[in-house]
């Protein structure tokens, strides 16, 4: 018989998934009443590209861009922004920091044939790894976030003489306030923290990136019209894709960006999510049979908490109890194959639900196996 935790313990919203995450119903209320004058008509004309345009602003605002950087999007999310930088934006060879799932397959897709092996800077994962100048690499690519396991890494320019530190910021975009002159490309998807949809990608783009993008691409490298950097620079510009994008990703990510920004933008998203992350990781400190994965306190995430349980627990039994009771995706991430829960913390989760969501774990452990 399933635990049935009782109403005045649970959260009000229980989606804590790390992607696709929480959507604010603020957000389904507007693209209800706005997205009739969007949804099922031509990208090519006004309505569509304004909000192309709306979007690209938002997110230059919140990012607080200097002079000469530019907001890009594409069609395909991250994984797609993977395979475009190997073949428009790492010239000879990256170094890649990888300390999770993520951060790999970055790495694999660095591995293309017409590119140097990639220098593959590895971490137990629960750690992370910090970049190191060396000769010959052009881009430095690490994760702001890794999702995987709940590291966060700080964005921190590598100085190495024109190369590129390249940040996937997909799951810490709009979370984790940074700044964005430290990095040339900051790319992500906007499921994540940012609260749409899935299939686009964007990054902030300084203007040395742009200038590698062009270069790679006048150098008679063959790049794939779908995956080309110069195309989306160029589309980008005139608020457009190369070909259909997600409007409805594109109509959730504008509302969000607008409540952001009307909150205080960044440094107030960044606290949100650290008063979530920080009543999960307190809970984990003071309970008997749990403990944060991440051993170092400085490289806990406050948007994605991984908490180890010890062996008399059942991790997967707890996620399964909770998810009975609404309380959704807080399984750990399926290759990490631990003893674990892993909730996001994202600026749309009310830290108010993540306190709601520690009341029910103690009600499930109490009750487990009783
Ligand atoms: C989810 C995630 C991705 C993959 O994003 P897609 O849009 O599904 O391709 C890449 N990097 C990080 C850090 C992520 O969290």
């Amino acid at each position: 018989m399933a635990i049935e935790i009782p109403g005045d313990l649970l959260p009000a919203d229980g989606r804590f998934g790390c992607g696709p995450s929480k959507v604010r119903p603020a957000q389904l209320e507007a693209l209800l009443s706005s997205g009739a004058t969007i949804l099922g008509t031509s990208h090519r004309q006004a309505p569509v590209k304004n909000l192309v345009g709306s979007v690209r602003e938002q997110l230059a605002a919140l990012f607080r861009v200097p002079e000469g950087y530019e907001i890009l999007v594409g069609n395909g999310g991250s994984t797609a922004f993977w395979d475009a930088a190997a073949f428009g934006l790492i010239e000879h060879r990256s170094q890649n920091l990888v300390f999770g799932e993520f951060g790999g397959k970055f790495a694999a897709s660095a591995g293309a044939p017409w590119l140097d092996a990639p220098d593959v800077r590895k971490a137990e994962p629960g750690s992370r790894t910090a970049a190191e100048i060396v000769e010959g690499v052009d881009v430095y690519a690490w994760p702001h976030n890794e999702t995987s396991t709940g590291v966060a890494a700080p964005v921190e320019r590598v100085h190495a003489d024109g190369a590129l530190t390249v940040i996937d910021a997909t799951s810490a975009a709009g979370g984790i306030d940074f700044d964005v002159t430290q990095a040339d490309v900051y790319y992500f998807a906007p499921q994540k923290n940012l609260g749409s949809d899935g299939g686009l990608w964007f990054a902030a783009v300084s203007p040395a990136a742009i200038e590698r993008i062009e270069r790679i691409a006048a150098s008679g490298r063959y790049i794939p019209e779908f995956l080309s950097l110069k195309n989306a620079v160029d589309n980008s510009r005139l608020n457009q894709t190369l070909n259909t994008p997600a409007l409805t990703t594109l109509h959730l990510l504008d509302s969000q960006l607008s409540w952001i920004l009307g909150n205080g933008g960044l440094a107030w998203a960044a606290g949100r999510t650290a008063e979530s992350s920080t009543v999960l990781y307190d809970w984990a400190e003071a309970s008997a049979v749990a403990t944060p994965f991440v051993a170092d306190a400085d490289h806990r995430s406050p948007v994605v908490v991984t908490i180890d349980f010890d062996e008399s627990i059942d991790a997967a039994s707890i996620a399964k109890t909770l998810r009975a009771n609404g309380i959704v995706d807080t399984e750990p991430y399926r290759k990490l194959g631990r003893n674990q829960l892993r909730v996001a913390t994202f600026v749309s989760i009310e830290p108010d639900d993540v306190r709601q969501l520690t009341r029910a774990l103690d009600y499930v452990l109490e009750n487990q196996g009783a």
